[in-house]
């Protein structure tokens, strides 16, 4: 998959990351998040279908004082 950073010439690989998102004005980490990852300048994209996921994750998770969480596809 092509970067979609102007300039930049890098290919995305599969990999796992940390993904912050703000919600309900908290900033949330989730670990082991799947996504495409460009080697260059560290661009990622998520899937639809992981970002589905995610949003199921943090409905549930939202209750938690927890602010990381670990990814459950
Ligand atoms: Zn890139």
């Amino acid at each position: 998959m092509k970067c979609h950073t102007p300039d930049c010439t890098g290919e995305h690989e599969a990999a796992s990351i940390s993904h912050s998102v703000i919600y309900r004005e908290r900033t949330l980490v989730i670990h082991n998040v799947p996504a495409f990852l460009c080697p260059e300048c560290g661009d990622a994209t998520l899937i639809e279908e992981t970002t589905i996921v995610l949003e199921d994750l943090l409905k549930r998770k939202a209750r938690s004082k927890a602010t990381a969480f670990h990814y459950e596809g």
